[in-house]
Order: structure tokens, then sequence, then C-alpha cells
């Protein structure tokens, strides 16, 4: 066949994480073609499970949210928690969010993406799973695009489009053969993940909330916490990289050969909290690295081309907020594109302008409030309840801003936060901003959450 006489789809997607099937599902709905491909064949393991109420609307509109409810463990909120246990502070997002919206969920990433993929699919999106894209060409001089890719037999396809959507996650298909992506040398971590059975259900893990630990000590790095089965716990922990090669250099010294798995057990072991919460627990696989971490790309669209979610931009995961990003960035995306489509040049490009400097705002806001975390000088988290009580009349929107953001509220008013993260900077300020919140409100007793509510009648996915 020509390339001339093969069909021409509206939209071909690379990948079908959370955001290649979110702007699939949404295009597809909106009378377009769209053809997907991905490398792998899902159910297939993914880093990243504890998710944002802000994905409330949007999970109600795919069309999911009952079968996200029979699968998956709610999570009313996030600990943060100091090294040594002694200090923690917990904000239940029911606190700002009076509607279902505030019991959000942690997931197991293969099931929550394939559901994801199958609710696509049943909207009539066309997904070719273990079909691996190796080259696109979008700079034909027709305008479309043309796309090479191989399958699992080793068949080799070419596929045209009008429009190609990088969603191809850390893979970064378009921006790294664009030579467009950079690193962020001051996130530079590495990130361990396992799933642990036999855990202790403590600090709060027993109400659904993600626990982040802060583990300080020159080691910039955090562990997650988060129950993501009936017995089943995700522990993720993440350190500075300069650190992870001073304990490798150590560890293969004394003749340890797995120094990786090593390095995960001793930092546990020696974390009071992890500690406590898995001393009697075994992993239920080995445990996975990832290490490509926190970078952006220059590009992010162009006339025929758009990158979404992972493949734009990746952040330091220590507020959750990867997939909510993503599936929000392909949400905007998915209607801006349609006005372009439908209206005139000028308010077409205005439209897609404005979406990508919201989008551009969210990811900025996260980065701004990613960095004041590793600045244990500016917030910590774990330590605010310290403070006294005050009964300042400007306390509801003092407390209201830190549990707005870590519920995910990005996208509409990112300045404002962004202003409010830059006020606390400053160290007069922020203590005048941590007395406005009171003690009482953190007391886990008044947000009681009961087993049932957290772990429902889950469906056993093994
Ligand atoms: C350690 C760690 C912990 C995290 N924790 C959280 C968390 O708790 N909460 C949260 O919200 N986020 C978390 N994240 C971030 C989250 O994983 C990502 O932000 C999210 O998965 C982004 O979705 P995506 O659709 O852009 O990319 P992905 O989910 O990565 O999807 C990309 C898809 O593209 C496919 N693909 C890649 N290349 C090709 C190709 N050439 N051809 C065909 N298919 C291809 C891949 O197979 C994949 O299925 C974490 C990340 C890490 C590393």
């Amino acid at each position: 066949m020509q390339l001339k006489d093969i069909p021409v789809y509206d939209f071909m997607v690379i990948g079908c994480g959370p955001a290649g099937s979110t702007v699939a599902t949404k295009l597809i709905r909106k009378g377009y073609s769209v053809l997907v491909f991905e490398r792998t064949k899902f159910p297939r393991q993914h880093e990243g499970e504890s998710l944002l109420p802000f994905c409330y609307p949007i999970f109600k509109e795919l069309g999911v949210w009952d079968e996200l409810k029979k699968h998956f463990v709610r999570k009313p909120g996030a600990r943060f928690t100091n090294y040594d246990g002694k200090q923690s502070c917990t904000w239940f997002f029911k606190s700002v969010i009076p509607d279902e919206s505030h019991l959000s969920f942690n997931v197991e990433r293969a099931y929550f993406d394939d559901i994801l993929m199958r609710n696509a699919i049943k909207n009539g999106v066309v997904v070719l799973e273990e079909t691996k894209v190796e080259a696109v060409d979008k700079t034909r001089p027709d305008g479309l695009v043309a796309v090479n890719t191989v399958n699992k037999a080793g068949e080799r396809q070419t596929w045209m489009g009008k429009y190609i959507i990088d969603a191809s996650g850390q893979e970064t298909f378009l921006a790294k053969r664009d030579g467009a992506k950079n690193a962020y040398q001051e996130l530079d971590r590495i990130a361990w993940l396992g799933h642990w059975k036999g855990a202790h259900y403590k600090h709060g893990a027993e109400q659904g909330l993600i626990d982040i630990v802060h583990m300080g000590n020159g080691k910039k790095g955090w562990f997650a916490i988060q129950p993501v089965g009936k017995d089943l716990i995700s522990l993720t922990m993440i350190v500075e990289r300069q650190y992870m090669k001073e304990q490798k250099k150590l560890l293969m010294d004394m003749g340890i050969e797995d120094w990786q798995e090593a390095f995960y057990l001793k930092e546990i072991r020696e974390c009071p909290v992890t500690q406590e919460v898995l001393c009697d627990a075994h992993m239920r696989a080995r445990f996975v690295v990832v290490s490509d971490y926190s970078y952006f790309s220059d590009i992010i669209y162009g006339d025929n081309f758009a990158l979404i979610g992972d493949s734009y931009k990746f952040l330091d995961p220590i507020f959750s907020t990867g997939v909510y990003l993503a599936m929000k960035s392909a949400d905007l995306f998915a209607e801006a594109i349609h006005v372009k489509l439908n209206s005139d040049k000028e308010a077409g490009d205005q439209k897609l302008e404005e979406t990508f400097k919201t989008i551009r705002g969210a990811y900025d806001l996260v980065e701004k409030f990613i960095n004041i975390y590793y600045d244990p000088a500016t917030l910590n988290l774990a330590e605010l309840q310290s403070q006294a009580s005050s009964n300042y009349e400007g306390y509801e929107e003092a407390f209201s801003l830190i549990h707005f953001l870590l519920a995910g509220d990005f996208f509409d008013n990112y300045d404002r936060y962004a202003k409010f993260l830059d006020m606390i900077k400053n160290p007069l300020k922020y203590e005048q901003w941590k007395s406005l919140i009171v003690d009482s409100v953190f007391d886990a007793d008044k947000y009681h959450f009961s087993y049932e509510e957290i772990f429902g009648e889950i469906i056993d996915k093994t």
C-alpha cells in the first residue's frame, strides 16, 4: 500500500496511560477518529498510586467513577510526618470539600489504567496494544503526520493522521527526538517502589491516608506509605541521587551484590515510622526502581502535535500530582482543539494558547510547591499542628489554601496559589500564616472514617 492510500485518522495518540486514554475518550465522543498505540499489554505495572480529589469531575465525565469505587481504597487525605514519627499533621480533604469528591483513591495503577483504557475502547477508540511507535514524521509538506510502528510479532506498519498527541509518559517520545528534553538538576532523585503484605496499618494508613514521611538528614527524600488493598501497602522511597550513590558505594564495598535491595531495606529499617509499619511484612514481588527523574520539554504544542502529561513534564511525585496533571491537561486540550477545529483561525489559536498557558501555569505551581517542601526552613507540613490556636478572621482562607493545593486546585487559580507560596518564603510572613492554623482542626477523631468507608467491598484483582 502506498502512503496516499492509507486511511487518515483525525488524531493518533502515543501511549494509553491516563493522559492518552483521557484525551482519546474525549475526542472520540466529539466525533473524531482516534487511534492509540500502546507498546505494552494491559494490565501492566506502573508507578504512581495516590490520586487527588480534583480528578473527580473527570472520572465522572469519563463514566468510570462507579467502577473505581468497586476496586480501590478510598483516600480521605494526606498525612505529613517527621522522620522520627513524633510530629505529624493530617490534612483531610473533607475540611474544604463538602461533597462526595473529597474521598479520593489509592489505586493499583495496573488496574486503574486498564479501566481507563477499556473505557476508551468502549467509547469507540481503537487501541493497538503491544504496538510500539518507532518514528514520527510531523514535518511532511502536506501537514499530515506519519507514524511507524512495530508490533509484538515484529510487523512494521505506517499510519497516517492529521494530528499526533504524545502521551508516551517518561518515554518523552517527541521531546527526546526533537532535542527538547531538559533535566531539573535540583530535583535529581531516584525512586524505589514496593508492594507489601502483612503490614501494620498504622499512622493513619488504616484510614486510607497517604502518609508522607520526610527523611531529612541530607537525604532530600521521603517515604510514601499508601494502602492500596485490604492487605496491601505500597511503600515508595525517594532519595537524592547523590545520597544513593554514596550508599551504593558503601554497600558494594561491603561485598553486597544486590545493593538496591539492601539500600531499600536499610532505609526502611532505619526510619522509625516505616520500621513500625513494615516490621512483620513481606514484599509481594520485587520492588521497582525509577531513575528518569524530573524533566521538562521546551516544546508543548504545534500545528499538528501536542505533548500531554509526563511526555511534557515530570515532577517529583511528593504531592501525588502526576495522574491529575496528566488527565486534566488531556481534558483541557481536547476541549481546546475541538474549538480550534470549529472556529476561525484567530479564535482557535487563542483558545489553544490560553489552554497551554493554563497547563504550564499548573505545572509551574506544583514545581514551586515541591521546591518549598524540600526546604523545611520554609514550610514543614508535619509541624503545622503544633501552633497555637487562633480566632483570626482570615483563618478559613489561610487554612483552606494548603488543603486545596493538596487536593489539586492547580489549574483555575494557579497565580493566586503561586503568590501564596512566594509569600510564605518570607520567614516573618510564614510565622504569621502558621499562627492561623489551629490545633483542633487536625484532630483525626473529628474526621473518623470507618474501615468500610475506606476499604468497602473491594473486588480482588489478583
Ligand atoms: C516513583 C513515582 C511515584 C509516583 N506516584 C504518583 C502518585 O502517587 N500519584 C500520581 O498522581 N502520580 C504519581 N506519579 C506520576 C505518575 O506515574 C505519572 O505522572 C502518570 O503516570 C502520567 O501519566 P501519562 O499518561 O502521562 O504517562 P504514563 O502513565 O507513563 O503512560 C504512558 C504510556 O505510553 C506508553 N508508551 C511509551 N512509549 C511508547 C511508544 N513508543 N509506543 C507506544 N506506547 C508507548 C507506555 O507504555 C505507557 O503505557 C509517580 C511517578 C513516579 C516515578
